[in-house]
């Protein structure tokens, strides 16, 4: 047994014999891969899922861009499930005054939250209470509609399409009928981009269930593509319904109709952020 005295002082002799050895005047090198970790962290700026990214138009493809209008409702996890599962890009324009509950806030922020599979847009507040005439008859208080959406959903991007009107705001050129257009002027000026539609896939409107079958929606896609019936060329907007997929197998049909698209090597599914002449 050595005697206490001798015993602590020899643990000093130890603890002075490491401290010296790590603080010789050079830092050690716990502390330099430490300071340079924290120097890491402070560059590292956490990086914006939104920092719109441009893609490179290959004139040799077909650009389509298919759309979910009117959610969140019944038939929006359908076709964000189906989406992802088939592996296509998406946008869902969507309506204020419908998440109107924890359920439906929730997935709102999922559908913005799958971005860059899926984009979540502006379809205003409140689909023009179902009002047309009496909405884009006061563009101030339309305008202002939209706005709110666009904070309450949390909508990325400024871009909208109006409620039952196939208008465009894109390339700083306005198409749009003489009902709509001084609101598209409006939202023009706040720096908004208003997409409509090339093509439409029906529904029953006491039902929701879809007209066309997927063989035959997936031939007026060509057909206005190859004719150039589209906004643009080489790009097509296909509008659809959430609730028109609701039930099994409709969401079948939906399935349908992205295979039969996606087996031609010339198309590629894009999210409407990418159709071109969009302020950004
Ligand atoms: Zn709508």
């Amino acid at each position: 047994m050595l005697p206490k005295r001798r015993f602590y002082s020899g643990v000093f002799l130890i603890l002075l014999l490491i401290t010296s050895c790590e603080n010789d005047g050079q830092p050690s090198k716990k502390d330099l891969a430490y300071k340079q970790n924290k120097l890491a962290q402070t560059k590292q700026q956490p990086k914006d899922p939104f920092a719109w990214k441009p893609i490179k138009c290959d004139t040799n493809k077909r650009y389509i861009y298919l759309t979910f209008d009117d959610g969140p409702q019944n038939g929006t996890t359908a076709c964000l499930e189906l989406v992802k599962k088939l592996n296509v890009k998406a946008t869902f324009f969507m309506v204020g005054s419908h998440a109107n509950s924890e359920n439906l806030a929730t997935l709102v922020r999922t559908i913005k939250h799958n971005y860059p599979q899926v984009l979540l847009a502006n379809h205003s507040t409140s689909h023009a209470n179902n009002k047309y005439k009496f909405f884009y008859h006061h563009p101030e208080m339309a305008a202002q509609d939209f706005y709110l959406a666009q904070k309450t959903l949390h909508v990325p991007y400024k871009i909208i399409r109006l409620p039952g009107n196939s208008a465009w705001v894109v390339d700083s050129v306005i198409r749009a009928s003489g009902l709509v257009k001084p609101v598209c002027q409006q939202l023009d000026s706040s720096g908004y981009s208003v997409i409509g539609w090339d093509v439409e896939w029906n529904f029953n409107h006491k039902t929701a269930y879809p007209l066309q079958r997927p063989y035959k929606i997936a031939e007026q896609v060509d057909t206005a593509l190859a004719k150039n019936h589209v906004h643009t060329k080489n790009h097509v907007v296909i509008l659809t319904h959430d609730r028109m997929f609701r039930k099994e197998n409709f969401t079948d049909s939906l399935a349908k109709f992205i295979n039969i698209l996606k087996k031609d090597p010339r198309n590629v599914f894009e999210t409407i952020d990418h159709y071109p002449g969009l302020k950004f």
